[in-house]
């Protein structure tokens, strides 16, 4: 707890982005923006260590605005080819925050960006005494033109009846579900099942924490909309991120992948 309140002060957080493969397009589309911190003698502590205490003490709030600040920078900036958005992780707990989509709307205005161009992962890490209350936080931001992810879905904290009680665009299929696919055959119908579901449900789907080929050209095949994994790469630094989308993004690059 020390070391993230001091970190704050110092500046020693970093903001890491992931490419995210967009399917219908063939191209690299979006990122997800995700918080990186190392302890004062350079070793990295994980977000899962992190981030829990960071939302007990309260101090997510002040973490969230850092990463959010740092994506308008790279939006607004350009420099990234290709990227046409980055999502945001917020806690559940964020959505009790009566001032959180004007806080969004702000920085966005501030950085000339489309809301379009932001996306929100949620999940539900907390369980909320609110639902009605977390409802209209939802639809506020939906309101201002920014859509949300549910994230994690099927790791028992994102499940079915919340997309049902959520407006979430997009599901992101937590890597569990995926693991076993193409080779075992239950785990390929329950993932085929769960894209025809969402799908008539007029929700998009990404999935997390590809590592292979064989999942990445089995999941292009069967309709995913867009897919994340250490296959195609691993969360990295704004430098390198500009150079991995103008390598990818190169039409050169991208005929003769194709
Ligand atoms: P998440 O939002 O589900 O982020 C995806 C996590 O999966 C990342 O872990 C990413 O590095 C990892 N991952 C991506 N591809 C693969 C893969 O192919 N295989 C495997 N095994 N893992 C993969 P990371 O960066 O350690 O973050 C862990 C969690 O910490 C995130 O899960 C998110 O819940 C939380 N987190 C990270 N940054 C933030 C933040 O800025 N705000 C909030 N509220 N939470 C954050
Ligand atoms: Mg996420
Ligand atoms: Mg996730």
């Amino acid at each position: 707890i020390d070391i993230i309140r001091r970190s704050i002060q110092e500046r020693r957080f970093r903001v890491w982005y992931q490419p995210i493969y967009c399917c219908h397009d063939d191209i690299f589309c979006s990122a997800e923006a995700l918080l990186r911190l190392n302890d004062y003698e350079g070793k990295p502590i994980p977000p899962d260590v992190f981030i829990p205490l960071a939302e007990e003490t309260g101090m997510i709030g002040e973490l969230t605005w850092i990463v959010l600040e740092e994506i308008c920078r790279l939006l607004s900036s350009g420099q990234v080819p290709g990227l046409k958005t980055v999502s945001l992780n917020l806690s559940m707990q964020q959505l009790l925050d009566p001032g959180l989509a004007d806080r969004i709307q702000r920085y966005l205005t501030e950085y000339q960006l489309s809301p379009d161009c932001l996306k929100v992962e949620i999940t539900e890490r907390f369980l909320l005494h609110d639902v009605l209350y977390a409802k209209r936080q939802l639809a506020s931001l939906t309101a201002i033109g920014i859509q949300i992810y549910m994230d994690d879905f099927g790791t028992g904290y994102s499940n079915l009846s919340s997309v049902l009680d959520y407006p979430f665009a997009f599901i992101k299929l937590d890597r569990s579900l995926v693991i076993h696919v193409p080779e075992d055959h239950r785990a390929e119908l329950m993932l085929r099942t769960l894209l025809t579901l969402f799908h008539s449900l007029g929700k998009r789907v990404v999935v997390e924490g590809v590592e292979s080929k064989a999942l990445a050209d089995y999941l292009k095949h069967c309709g995913s909309d867009m897919i994340q994994g250490f296959y195609y790469a691993a969360p990295m630094a704004k430098e390198e991120l500009i150079a991995f989308f103008s390598q990818k993004n190169h039409p050169e690059n991208r005929k003769m992948d194709a």
